[in-house]
């Protein structure tokens, strides 16, 4: 998908009145019935009609009319109102090239006044592991705020938490500057992915290195559950910087050991087979070896686990609630546990299948979509005014 900011230029006040309408319907319903986003976006005149158009040529909305007319999101348009918001916020002046394509995220750069130039990570969960989300439908089911919404605003939150508690605990990570809906703002890395190295100076210092961050992880109570060669970073003066943490588990974790011996493991075959690297277990088998590392055995995991520097239980305490992470917990490790190539066809199936039952959703939401609404206009009615404001500046 194609982030054309300039696109940003042409929309008013109204037309980001209304996208703001359609995020907080989102809410409550997957596709938010007109009627619904006009009476939030309070526009005078039918004015919510034209805009509505003019979101849908810019590809911010999608309109479905299936089951009865209604709009929902798509990721340009939630990328359009954090950007919007940071912008605002006077956290940076202009979006940049794309710098990276993750498995669930987009990054591009992003330039400050004065010129620094930082990374924007838009999280974009359930674009590869939306099966993930469906084997849950009986989770989802009570829950209508459960979406890709919903998801990749938890994964920036989390990210944008872990990012900060690291790098107060001198773990070499980028440094978190802001976050915005499913949305990250952290310094930009020189460097590039260890994937991408293909010799080093000093391979045997490198990897010692990265096993210590793993190790000192654990021993604050964190697993990675991603450390591999795409979320490392290294500069030309082999420093490393850590990536990519949405999936991060405590220790505490049921399956804490498999994930710790997978990342570890995963560094190991890297390294022998990216710089026929050697180690204590495979010289029974080694004829001769160019570089060998005199390492006694691979780090075990219960005897790091250390309770002082409890990390993950710092982490709880942060702004990111419980409830959340185990709403994100139940989504990410359906991913986790999946094998990593998902079958496509049993895919689309399967979404049909979620289509037509939220449709089913959609219909009784709608006949008590009267009764909800009015409850909810007294509540809602200065948050929302205070949320379109916000928004308008
Ligand atoms: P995903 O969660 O989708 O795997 P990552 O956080 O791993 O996303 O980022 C994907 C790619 O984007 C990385 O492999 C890297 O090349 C690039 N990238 C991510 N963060 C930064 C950053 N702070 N600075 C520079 N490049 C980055
Ligand atoms: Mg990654």
């Amino acid at each position: 998908m194609k982030l054309d900011v300039n696109v940003l230029r042409y929309l008013s006040k109204d037309d980001f009145r209304v996208l703001t309408a359609v995020e907080m319907g989102m809410r409550n319903h997957e596709i938010v019935p007109s009627e619904l986003v006009d009476r939030i976006a309070g526009l005078k005149h039918g004015g919510t009609y034209k805009v509505l158009k003019n979101l849908l040529k810019y590809k911010l909305l999608h309109h479905d009319r299936s089951k009865y007319d209604g709009f929902r999101l798509t990721y340009l348009g939630y990328d359009f109102l954090a950007i919007k918001t940071l912008v605002n916020r006077g956290v940076f002046t202009g979006v940049g090239r794309q710098i990276g394509v993750g498995k669930e995220s987009d990054i591009f750069e992003v330039a400050q006044e004065d010129g620094t130039i930082l990374a924007m990570k838009l999280h974009r969960l359930g674009r590869t592991s939306f099966r993930a989300v469906k084997s849950k439908r009986d989770y989802l089911r009570h829950r209508s705020s459960f979406s890709w919404l919903y998801l990749s605003r938890l994964a920036a939150l989390k990210e944008f938490a872990f990012m900060k508690a690291l790098q107060e605990h001198d773990f070499p990570v980028p440094k978190a500057i802001d976050c915005n809906r499913h949305c990250v703002i952290m310094s930009l890395v020189q460097g590039y992915p260890m994937v991408q190295v293909k010799q080093l100076q000093n391979p045997e210092t490198v990897f010692e290195k990265i096993i210590g961050i793993v190790v000192r992880l654990a021993e604050h109570g964190l697993i990675h559950c991603d450390f591999n060669e795409f979320n490392m970073m290294i500069d030309d003066e082999e420093k490393l910087t850590m990536i990519d943490f949405p999936q991060m588990v405590s220790v505490s974790h049921q399956n804490a050991q498999m994930y710790f011996d997978r990342d570890i493991e995963c560094i190991f075959k890297f390294f022998r087979k990216r710089f026929n690297m050697t180690f204590q277990e495979d010289r029974d088998e080694a004829d001769e070896t160019e570089v060998e590392v005199d390492e006694n055995s691979r780090p075990s995991f219960y005897d790091i686990t250390k309770d002082e520097n409890a990390l993950d239980r710092e982490l709880e305490a942060s702004g990111f609630t419980k409830k959340e992470q185990n709403d994100l917990d139940k989504f990410i490790e359906g991913g986790l546990e999946k094998s990593e190539d998902s079958d496509e066809d049993e895919e689309s199936d399967d979404e049909e299948q979620t289509a037509e039952s939220n449709e089913e959703e959609n219909l009784n939401e709608m006949k008590s979509l009267q009764l909800q609404e009015e409850e909810q206009k007294s509540s809602d009615g200065v948050e929302a005014e205070a949320e379109l404001d916000d928004n308008e500046k």
